[in-house]
């Protein structure tokens, strides 16, 4: 079988959100990203910033689950992944953007603050949430579209929404 571009692109995005690489998306895989960006960041998981990622995460996969989960097993295989979530946040990218908007925002909370984050620290974000170093570096570049040397919520949700709405 050929592999074509846009298949391996797709199989990079399931990886992303597969952190323990089990072969399925759940619950504990977006408890992991949460876990592991506080552990990045040396922030505590009782503080108002660590409370607020944990609920980002738990909103972000219940909005995934809606989305993708057909059999309601609580999992996202990577056949959900592609018939369910790719398709369909193609159609809708500003679906995806508000599914993803409260977690990405306590992200950049927890890297930063209210007012952006610079952009070595979101790519130690990007790094921790699975996207390689070098390609972390360089899209964290690329998200501050400004350049004023920060990323703000709008740029990185408008960039999370173009990055999984993978055009074939
Ligand atoms: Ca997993
Ligand atoms: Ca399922």
């Amino acid at each position: 079988m050929v592999t074509s571009e846009y298949e391996r692109r797709i199989a990079a995005r399931f990886a992303g959100f597969d952190q323990d690489g089990n072969g399925y998306i759940d619950r504990e895989d977006f408890m992991a990203a949460a876990k592991a960006l506080l552990a990045e960041f040396g922030t505590a998981a009782r503080s108002d910033k660590g409370q607020a990622l944990y609920v980002g995460a738990e909103a972000f996969w219940q909005g995934m689950a809606g989305i993708a989960d057909r059999d309601g097993d609580q999992r996202i295989t990577r056949e959900e992944f592609v018939n369910g979530a790719v398709k369909r946040l193609r159609d809708n990218p500003d679906r995806f953007a508000e599914i993803a908007r409260p977690f990405l925002h306590a992200a950049l909370a927890v890297a930063g603050g209210d007012a952006g984050v610079g952009v070595d620290d979101t790519s130690r974000v990007l790094r921790v949430l699975g996207v390689d170093g070098d390609l972390a570096a360089q899209a964290a570049a690329q998200l501050d579209t400004d350049g004023d040397g920060r990323i703000d919520e709008e740029e990185i949700v408008s960039a999370f929404a173009r990055y999984f709405t993978v055009p074939e």
